[in-house]
């Protein structure tokens, strides 16, 4: 079968690999898209610590069954379109006892320590078929879109943490997918008002498509922060996400958040910098809680699954471009560039 292997930094080289072989337990699916993440991309970029070449990777993949060797009490069955919860937790850690298995001290991951979707055929691991982390896709939402749940059941777990309601007003750095992906389940959990933060440019006008108040330019300056306080009549936002990789917009975050207001950073800053320098004063003079948060629990991607099933996600505006498995590098360009939201890889095309 044709693979896109992962060989080191800057190279992702497409060749024949062997077919893999079931073993006991395992399902192997035929991949029917495979979303591109930013982590994908960093790996590319700089190498990844954890992720020793050759590894195909791709963890954000929509596949059907093709051949099942799956434990009986295990409901999938050749011929089923499956998406996949990625983290294999080890059950016995203090946080996996604590139902945190996303944060599991020993947890594997798919496309991390097995080989992931940017390939023709992807096998299941035995531990993840009999845990249930095939999950069914039960309408006729496409591929492409289906292959979203990773990423939503990742922003679900962090909304988790900042419970927003009716009376919420969101900002949200960030106008990739993911920032995007906040924005869209802030609305949907009743906020009041959504506004997106990002630098001027294609991504910040292409926001606008999405169900937000408003887009708002963040500038050298600071501006944006007045604009945000002009916006929330000088109180505001009761919730800010940080949905990019900038120490300015985690620190940003605490001079626009409003009292008592809960603030989430998502996702991290480059781990040759990852310090923010922060004026802890307004943590404590408006009360402000902030919190982290790392992948996702199993009930978070089932949320997400039946999220984008619903018909309510606009997974339609999310993936922007379909690539063939040939021209999957093409994908981080695209991202460098900014010219895109998710690109997605169809092995079939
Ligand atoms: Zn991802
Ligand atoms: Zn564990």
């Amino acid at each position: 079968m044709k693979a896109a292997v992962y060989e080191g930094q800057e190279t992702i080289v497409v060749r024949d690999v062997p077919d893999p072989v079931l073993e006991d337990g395992e399902v192997l699916l035929k991949i029917e898209a495979c979303c591109v993440c930013g982590s994908d991309r960093r790996t590319y970029r700089h190498g990844h610590a954890s992720i020793p070449p050759p590894r195909v990777l791709g963890h954000e993949f929509c596949g059907t069954v093709v051949e099942s060797r799956a434990a009986d009490h295990v409901d999938i069955k050749v011929g089923d379109r499956v998406v996949m919860y990625i983290v294999m937790p080890c059950g016995a850690c203090q946080p996996c006892r604590e139902g945190k298995v996303n944060i599991c001290l020993t947890r594997k991951t798919m496309a991390y320590h097995f080989d992931g979707g940017y390939a023709e055929y992807t096998k299941i691991p035995a531990v993840a078929v009999s845990a249930g982390s095939l999950v069914k896709v039960e309408s006729d939402t496409p591929s492409p879109h289906m292959a979203l749940s990773e990423p939503t059941g990742c922003a679900i777990n962090a909304h988790g943490h900042l419970k927003i309601g009716l009376k919420d007003t969101v900002a949200v750095f960030g106008a990739g997918p993911v920032g995007i992906i906040h924005a869209v389940l802030a609305r949907l959990q009743g906020a009041q008002k959504v506004f997106m933060l990002a630098h001027p440019g294609s991504r910040l006008t292409g926001a606008e498509a999405f169900d937000v108040d408003a887009c708002v330019a963040v500038t050298d300056d600071g501006s944006h922060k007045e604009e945000i306080m002009r916006l929330t009549g000088g109180a505001g936002c009761s919730v800010v996400i940080s949905a990019c990789n900038s120490a300015q917009a985690q620190i940003d975050a605490v001079e626009i958040a409003a009292r008592s207001g809960r603030i989430e950073y998502f996702g991290g800053l480059p781990k040759s910098n990852p310090t923010a320098a922060l004026n802890t004063n307004l943590l404590h003079y408006k009360e402000i809680t902030v919190t982290g948060s790392f992948s996702e629990k199993m009930s978070d991607f089932q949320a997400a699954v039946a999220l984008i099933q619903s018909g309510r996600f606009p997974a339609d505006k999310l993936v922007t471009h379909m690539l063939p498995l040939d021209r999957m590098t093409e994908a981080f360009d695209l991202m460098d560039a900014g010219a895109c939201l998710k690109p997605c890889i169809d092995p079939r095309l």
